[in-house]
């Protein structure tokens, strides 16, 4: 153990002594463990000294090391963590995960063991050749890409910007434009120059950069365009911390150069070496591409696979010149060598997002309906419906908020506010949603009325001592008040008052004539109560 100790000594003075062997051959031995998907590597035959379990997780202290990115951001993980905690949000899309967890280790790993290198001799770290895990993932709308790429950036702690490729073309100055993602990844640090170099870029709708690709409508050249000039950035490039174009961001950039900057002049690039790249899109088209090629291979093999493989199966396949044959650039591919299948979501998957993801939309009901002092339950035969529904909109998850939506948006309408305090949402609930929204609307009152006899109660009670009068109000008077109430959002005392203002002059009279002194007041009294009373009193004099 005294060997340990002693090689804990060299890390934590690093510029007092060059790497030792040992050092060197542990962090290649990390390099090369994680690039090759967690199994261990022994680079040096003369380190006996750990034990491995069987998962190879526990071979190298690595919690125990100095961290080079200290100060920025911790990375101590394997792939199988990456993929724990995504199994957490993210249900299905396990290839996704294992493939991303894998690329990302590997990224990040090779990061540190440069960092420290460079420190340590500069000159060996740039000889260092490593071609960056940029990653493409392929996959329909709506299953879960950005939301991986989203919660692996929260994970590791670095900036996460997503940017959707379309919209690099919309602007002449299409160049400026990429390095626009570049500058947000700063501003998502907090400023930190650093950290931003270790962000991770995400673009969206990349399938349509493709020159033949389904939807790429004669963008020949403005897509191979924007495939240059971000292939540039995936490579390595420095990148102005000011967008050259912007007058403003110039003069603050001098205004800053002028005031000195206090410890040494700051960074005014940024360097892409370590960015991650991650590229998607549903790639519509691509399938025909590769199963075309697949059948070419085929002649001569006679006809044994007469099935058919699914459309994620065989996009699974996807090859390097596939998708040149799609339309991208040789060199634009070659730069993202990580490639992964999202599958399509189908019904049984939506329920479990629904009931098994932390980051479920249900929860967000729930939270959304608790702010309206109201709770909200679903029952399981519900969500099935609600899933299989979903499904047929295809469009994912999202799908989920479609369908969501629909059926809460005359609830989230009428019962806030309103005496009912519970929702569950039951089958029936989605099958007949406007009948059973009625019924709500319909308790909804009901129970309010219990409040509003009340407030009758004391309306009647000082009515009586005032006027020796005795008012009843029948339920259609309840009714009509509750009406009116909600209408007018009146309070009901103020209703009784505006609306029965005069009352005791007309029963005066009656009482006058007839002697009664109890008066049942109904719900169209409230309504008019002139043409009620008139109508009483023309009967009292009849009588
Ligand atoms: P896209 O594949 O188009 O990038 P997103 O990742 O943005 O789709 O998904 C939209 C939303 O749907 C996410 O924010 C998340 O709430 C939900 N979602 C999508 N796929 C999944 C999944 N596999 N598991 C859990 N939630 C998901």
């Amino acid at each position: 153990m005294s060997d340990d100790d002693k090689k804990k000594e060299d890390e934590k003075n690093p510029q007092d002594l060059p790497p030792g062997i040992d050092e060197i051959s542990k962090q290649l031995e990390q390099l090369f463990k994680s690039g090759f998907g967690g199994a261990s590597v022994k680079v040096n035959p003369f380190q006996m000294d750990e034990e491995e379990d069987e998962t190879g997780a526990d071979d190298l202290d690595i919690e125990d090391e100095i961290d080079p990115f200290s100060g920025l951001f911790e990375f101590n993980m394997m792939p199988r963590d990456i993929k724990a905690h995504l199994d957490r949000f993210v249900i299905r899309q396990d290839e996704a995960k294992k493939a991303l967890g894998i690329a990302v280790c590997d990224h990040y790993n090779h990061a540190k063991f440069l960092r420290r290198l460079e420190e340590e001799d500069p000159e060996a770290a740039s000889q260092v050749e490593f071609l960056k895990q940029n990653v493409m993932i392929i996959g329909p709308t709506g299953v879960g890409k950005t939301y991986l790429v989203k919660h692996i950036a929260d994970l590791i702690g670095v900036p996460f910007v997503k940017a959707d490729a379309t919209k690099f073309s919309e602007t002449g100055y299409v160049g400026g434009d990429v390095d626009d993602l570049v500058r947000e990844l700063v501003r998502k640090a907090d400023g930190d120059v650093e950290l931003a170099e270790y962000g991770i870029i995400y673009i969206d709708e990349i399938d349509k950069l493709a020159s033949r690709g389904g939807n790429s409508m004669g963008r020949d050249v403005s897509g191979r365009g924007v495939q240059t000039t971000l292939l540039k950035l995936m490579e390595e490039t420095e990148v102005p911390l000011r967008n050259p174009m912007d007058m403003q961001s110039q003069m603050m950039a001098m205004m800053e150069m002028q005031r000195g900057g206090k410890g040494g002049p700051q960074k005014q690039s940024i360097n892409t070496r370590h960015i991650l790249f991650i590229v998607s899109g549903a790639f519509s088209g691509l399938d025909k591409v590769v199963s075309q090629r697949l059948r070419q291979g085929q002649i001569g093999f006679g006809a044994e696979h007469v099935d058919a493989p699914k459309e994620s199966e065989i996009l699974g396949l996807a090859a390097t010149q596939d998708l040149i044959e799609f339309g991208f650039e040789a060199e634009f591919v070659g730069r993202l060598p990580v490639r992964v299948v999202c599958d399509p979501l189908p019904a049984d998957a939506l329920f479990s997002i629904m009931k098994d993801s932390e980051g479920s939309l249900i929860r967000q009901y729930e939270r959304e309906f608790e702010a309206y002092g109201m709770s909200i339950r679903f029952t399981d035969g519900a969500l099935q419906l609600i899933a299989e529904r979903a499904a047929e909109e295809k469009t994912g998850a999202r799908g989920l908020l479609t369908v969501g939506e629909q059926l809460l948006r005359g609830f989230k309408f009428a019962l806030p506010g309103g005496s009912v305090s519970e929702l569950e949402v039951d089958e029936r609930c989605i099958l007949e949603t406007e009948a059973v929204l009625a019924e709500y609307v319909e308790r909804n009152k009901e129970v309010g009325l219990g409040k509003l006899g009340d407030d009758v109660n004391v309306f009647a009670r000082t009515f009586a001592e005032k006027y020796g009068i005795t008012l009843e109000f029948d339920e259609s008077a309840l009714k009509v008040l509750a009406d009116i109430v909600e209408e007018e959002t009146l309070t009901a005392q103020q209703v009784l008052r505006g609306r029965l203002k005069d009352f005791h002059y007309g029963l005066k009279l009656i009482q006058n004539n007839t002697g009664k002194d109890l008066f049942m007041v109904t719900g169209e009294a409230l309504r008019d109560a002139d043409k009620f009373l008139s109508d009483k009193v023309v009967e009292s004099y009849g009588k």
